[in-house]
This record gives C-alpha cells, structure tokens and sequence, in this order.
C-alpha cells in the first residue's frame, strides 16, 4: 500500500531541533514553523537526483517522515500518535543561498525548498509503536559513506503530538498526508557526484545519488 492519494499533502516542519537552530543562527520558535511541498517532489530510493540549476549551495537534511492514516481535525497531543499509520527517514533538499535570500527579504522559501526532487523519500514502515520508539529513534545522513547527521527524536523541540495537534488546528489532516518533522544539526552541502544515505535501525536504510 503507498497509502497516498494524489490529494495527499507534505508538511515540513523547520528548526525542530535544537542544535540545528544554532548551527542556522536561527531564533528559537516559539511554535512549530510549517512550510509545504507538492507531492511532486518526492524521489523514491536508490533514484539519482539532479543538481538543481537555479541555486548553488545545495544542502542535506536528514528527516523523520510520518504518514497519517485516518482522518482528523483540532487532534488532542494525547491521541495524535495513534493518527500516524506509517514512518520512514527522507531527506529535505535546500537551497541554503535561496533560502538565506528569502529569509534576508521576508519571501516565502518555495524555490529554495519544493522544487523539484527535493523531498527524497523512504519506504514507509508501518507504525507499531511496539517496533518503532517515536521517542527516542535514532537517525543518521551519511555522504558519501560519512556520517555527517546523527540525530535522536528526543531532541525535537515539538514533538510528534505537538506537530500533529498543531497542523490539525489549520488543515484536516487526511489519510496519506506526510510530516517531515525537521532535521538535527550537521547539515551541509552536496556536491555532484556525492551519494546520501539516510539510516535507522529500527526503519531501514535509503540512498540516493546527486547528478549533474
Ligand atoms: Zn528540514
């Protein structure tokens, strides 16, 4: 089952984490910062991604993405997790120039964030809370075989409850509709030629590669 529809959304959900607030000199949010992508931009794995030419500074971000299975609105924190059908690792592509520009001008982050293949993807897991700790997960983002990112979810600054409540006071969340739930620090840039590689234990390891 790949659980979307053509109607499902991707919600991102930046500075979730701590350290990569800093590492971005970024102020602490005060609520769960939310962007979109088109279901376009998803790249399944092992797919070769190609550099985007309207940016320069490309950058990585390894992220946990869950996906909802039933529908829900104004979701209380204490029956959010139950929402969530599925989980894997993506990576969150960004052009840190464009987005640096936009954020420097107050624009939105569209052609710094959802251009196209900028959301790589995983295999989703089914979400059994016996196999997979939402509190505790341990993720890492290798390039190029080194590992750069290694990242625990209990370092999100918003947890799972937290983002599901939250987007569910704006948008029905609806079976199919993904969070990619922010990045740790270690973010850098990608370079033609460069493989990434997203990786937990308890979900699988996914890779793709940047061409030109
Ligand atoms: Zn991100």
């Amino acid at each position: 089952m790949t659980g979307s529809t053509n109607m499902a959304r991707i919600f991102c959900i930046g500075q979730n984490y701590i350290a990569h607030i800093k590492e971005l000199s970024n102020p602490m949010p005060e609520k769960p910062v939310i962007f979109m992508r088109p279901l376009s931009c998803q790249v399944p794995p092992g797919e070769e991604i190609h550099f985007p030419k309207h940016g320069k500074l490309l950058h990585y971000e390894v992220e946990v993405v869950v996906r909802i299975g039933k529908q829900g609105q104004n979701i209380n924190e204490e029956e959010a997790l139950s929402y969530i059908d599925a989980v894997t690792l993506g990576a969150d592509l960004t052009l840190r120039d464009l987005q640096k520009q936009a954020k420097e001008k107050g624009l939105p982050w569209e052609e710094a964030k959802s251009f196209e293949q900028s959301a790589p993807l995983g295999e989703f897991r089914p979400y059994d809370p016996a196999e997979i700790n939402l509190k505790n997960l341990n993720f890492t983002c290798k390039i190029n075989g080194e590992l750069r990112q290694n990242g625990n979810t209990d370092d999100m600054l918003f947890s799972f409850e937290r983002l599901i409540a939250e987007l569910s006071k704006i948008w029905i969340l609806s079976p199919g509709d993904m969070i990619y739930t922010g990045t740790p620090s270690g973010v850098g840039p990608l370079q033609i030629g460069d493989s990434i590689e997203v990786e937990s234990d308890q979900i699988g390891s996914f890779k793709w590669s940047i061409i030109e």
